[in-house]
């Protein structure tokens, strides 16, 4: 599946994907950059974690400053702070969209294998 459409309006919290499938997909800014797939957030190896210090980054590292499709598997997210290499896999995307009725304080217990 693939998106037809992504919204981040400014200022927003959440992200809107649409897919072509026509589901659509809302993703909290706070958990997408908490699991930010990049290797200096997760490393090499392994499933993709809870990113540890989260909670505790500047406000403006949960603004979304730039969504650019990477090749045709993916979306990369640059953040307000200047992170910018996490690289989201359409797969990886849908996973996290299954969090979004979560409590915040549940957000963080999940493992995705990679
Ligand atoms: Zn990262």
């Amino acid at each position: 599946m693939e998106p037809v459409e992504v919204r981040a309006p400014e200022g927003a919290r959440l992200l809107e994907i649409v897919w072509d499938d026509d589901s659509t997909t809302f993703h909290r800014h706070h958990v997408l950059r908490g699991y930010c797939p990049c290797a200096v957030c997760q490393g090499h190896e392994g499933p993709v974690r809870w990113v540890e210090g989260t909670e505790s980054l500047p406000d403006e590292a949960f603004v979304l400053r730039t969504i650019e499709p990477t090749g045709s598997y993916a979306i990369r997210l640059e953040w307000g702070d200047g992170h910018g290499s996490g690289i989201y896999t359409f797969d990886h995307l849908r996973a996290l969209a299954d969090l979004f009725d979560e409590p915040e304080s549940e957000a963080a217990g999940h493992v995705f294998h990679r």
